[in-house]
């Protein structure tokens, strides 16, 4: 890595989940420099993020390089040996006095699929505990459990390129997609330029409402009933395709007798919005011929998370827009790498590759493929470990790479959660607001460091490739997590990681097509890819869906948990911005983006601005029944009149103190996207 000449190292993007290629330029075993390669989701476009904030913060001054041990309530310097020494021993015991159900694990989907596999195992085997989570369970896991429930498979249906290039309707809901997923957000952009028809449903002017032929500006938390009303106009139209329906799906009836409710009328007076634009909605996306939906966070962050995925397979299926070139249900994960952890078997339902724990046969699968005992028994969610911590039911946790001292809603009781940890192991890149409360902290390396594979969006597997050397003590990750399971009694090593997907691939269907060799391709592999010949699968559920037929859900409207009232009368939602990414861990490191967006702020309509005598810049309190917080006000027309919005990527200001941890009931994922607040001028 000693050289003087600038080498170019192919790599994939570490921020959202596009998975754009780029190609590192290294110089003396530092990065001076990204530039867009030719990826096929990227097409030679990298975002602000990709292009300047992918690697700055590989050498930012203030990484961990080296394990800490807190004692006396401050931060050591340790050896390898004794922090991984004290893991095993505290763990040990903790297992030994309560069982490993006492254990939980928070994997990262930042890291690489070989990360997330190693982590889950170290979990399953060595800790005994099948309370292992990623944070889809804060973002997509409502698309993992809707999905799987009604097409058989619980991911993006088509590729980016296809529900970008050559469609006649695109149907956008609830992804701000130019600020959380930035090059798909220009590939949309160029589609309009096409001739392609957007029809965006949001609760906020975003930059592709402007593109949009349609805007329908539907109240946070009413996709529910849009959607059934949607299918109203377009079964009472003779706008469904009876032929699929017939042929490929089950449960029709009992959804259309559920939505012969759900009048034009009434689903406008429930979303606040013109019943003209419903029934234009619904005509430009059923006439069509290609028309994909594209939907993000909007739809899953809500106590009817999981239901509101379910309404959009239930509208693809309507008009037979699934299982062919165009169409689709396609939701866009948020980080590089979470569809990854999330086929990894970073989940409490389930082994890698979406293998159910309560399936007859799995755990005795993986129990001979592991070589050991495993716990049958179904784990916690992230979100039902932390309020199990402060019930002292959960003793021990291992964070790696996450963050919910800042990401999660309510951040009072995630305090109150890791406080109450007899033993808390944090594996990071940098002295986090979530490592301040770890007993132990472990220097783990970035994704330039590293060897591995990410898996975007649209379920496609590329390659992570090292690009210079880690920093100081800092050790890869799955060998950390080798060592601790070792010294807890399940031995395991890897010599590299090319062999850990080798194993991944024998024990996961989907992915025994899959190795590096074949990664090595620029366009990568798209599970399902189940041979050597197998070529992957862009388009999924051609002929037949994953679970055979196709399940039409009936799904009746419910209102959000906590709507406005007089105390407090706003209603907030939460979402991302272009410059900055999640908790700013990496972007904060790059100045530039920095001086763009230092801090947060709160939309809010000039109506309401006015009424209450605040200007645009200024200070102001906002306050829930779970926190307050202070913020500066961008005034203007984004929100409608009575709502409000603020992003999640700062720590000061943090809107997660006032957001709600209520969950959805199937995949308990939290309703950041509406909650009451009240504000006032400071
Ligand atoms: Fe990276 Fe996403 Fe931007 Fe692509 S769109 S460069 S993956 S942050």
């Amino acid at each position: 890595f000693r050289t003087w000449e600038t080498t170019k190292v192919r790599t994939t993007c570490p921020h959202c989940g596009t998975g754009c290629q780029v190609d590192l330029l290294v110089k003396n075993n530092t990065i001076v420099g990204a530039e867009p390669a030719n990826g096929a989701a990227n097409r030679n476009l990298l975002c602000v993020k990709g292009k300047f904030a992918s690697y700055k913060f590989v050498a930012s001054g203030d990484r961990l390089d080296t394990p800490l041990i807190k004692r006396n309530g401050q931060f050591e310097k340790a050896t390898w040996d004794e922090a991984l020494s004290l893991i095993a021993s505290r763990f040990g015991a903790l297992k030994a006095t309560y069982g490993g159900s006492s254990l939980a694990g928070f994997s990262c989907s930042r890291s690489t699929n070989e990360d997330n596999y190693v982590f889950q195992k170290m979990m399953r085997t060595a800790f005994g505990t099948n309370h292992v989570d990623n944070c889809a369970r804060v973002c997509h896991s409502a698309t993992v459990h809707g999905l799987a429930q009604t097409l058989g498979s619980g991911a993006m249906t088509n590729t980016i390129a296809d529900i970008t290039q050559d469609v006649d309707t695109i149907l956008l809901i609830g992804s701000n997609t130019t600020e959380a997923h930035p090059v798909i957000g220009s590939q949309i952009r160029q589609a309009v330029q096409n001739g392609t028809k957007l029809v965006v449903i949001d609760p906020r002017k975003i930059d592709l409402a402007r593109h949009a032929e349609l805007h329908v500006q539907a109240k946070a938390g009413t996709n529910v009933a849009l959607i059934n009303g949607l299918m109203h106009i377009i079964i009472e139209n003779g706008w469904a395709d009876d032929a699929f329906i017939a042929k490929r799906t089950e449960g029709f009836e009992e959804m259309k007798a559920l939505v012969a409710d759900y009048t034009p009328e009434k689903v406008a007076k429930i979303c606040e919005i013109d019943p003209a634009d419903l029934i234009k909605a619904a005509e430009l996306y059923a006439k069509a011929d290609k028309a994909p939906i594209i939907y993000c966070l909007g739809v899953t962050e809500h106590s009817t998370g999981t239901e509101g995925v379910m309404s959009m397979s239930n509208l693809a299926m309507l008009v037979g827009k699934l299982g062919r070139p165009g169409c689709g249900v396609n939701p866009l994960r948020g980080q590089n790498n979470v569809q990854g952890a999330c086929d990894m078997g970073c989940s409490p339902f389930d082994f890698p590759g979406y293998q159910k724990i309560n399936q007859p046969g799995v755990v005795e699968k993986f129990e001979r493929a592991w070589a050991t005992d495993l716990n049958p028994n179904v784990g916690l969610t992230s979100t039902q470990v932390l309020p199990a911590a402060i019930k002292g039911d959960i003793k021990g946790l291992y964070i790696f790479g996450e963050d919910p001292i800042v990401t999660d809603p309510d951040i009072s009781h995630v305090r109150k959660a890791l406080e109450n940890l007899d033993f808390l192991v944090v594996q990071e890149l940098f002295m986090t607001e979530t490592a301040e409360y770890a007993d132990v902290v472990l220097p783990g390396i970035s994704f330039a460091e590293k060897d591995g594979t990410f898996t975007n969006t649209e379920r496609r597997i590329q390659r992570v490739r090292q690009a210079v050397q880690p920093r100081g003590g800092a050790r890869e990750d799955y060998r950390i997590f080798c060592e601790v399971a070792t010294r807890m009694g399940y031995p395991m090593a890897y010599p590299s990681a090319s062999q850990i997907m080798d194993e991944i691939a024998s024990v996961v269907p989907t992915f025994a097509g899959v190795n590096f060799k074949r990664l090595e391709a620029i366009e990568g592999l798209q599970w399902p890819c189940r041979s050597q010949d197998d070529p992957g699968t862009p388009i999924m559920h051609v002929g037949e869906f994953s679970r055979g037929k196709g399940l039409f859900m009936a799904i009746p409207y419910k209102p959000a948990k906590e709507l406005p009232d007089d105390a407090y009368p706003y209603l907030l939602s939460t979402g991302r911005m272009l410059y900055h990414y999640n908790t700013r861990a990496m972007t904060k490191r790059t100045a530039g983006i920095n001086q763009l967006a230092p801090h947060s702020y709160i939309e809010m309509n000039t109506q309401n601005a006015n009424e209450m005598g605040i200007k645009d810049g200024d200070k102001v309190r906002v306050y829930s029944r779970r926190g307050t917080i202070e913020t500066y006000a961008a005034v203007g027309d984004q929100v409608l009149p009575d709502a409000v919005f603020m992003t999640f990527h700062f720590p000061d200001g943090n809107v997660n103190e006032i957001t709600n941890s209520v969950c959805d009931d199937i995949a308990i994922i939290p309703e950041y996207k509406v909650c009451a607040v009240a504000i006032e001028p400071v």
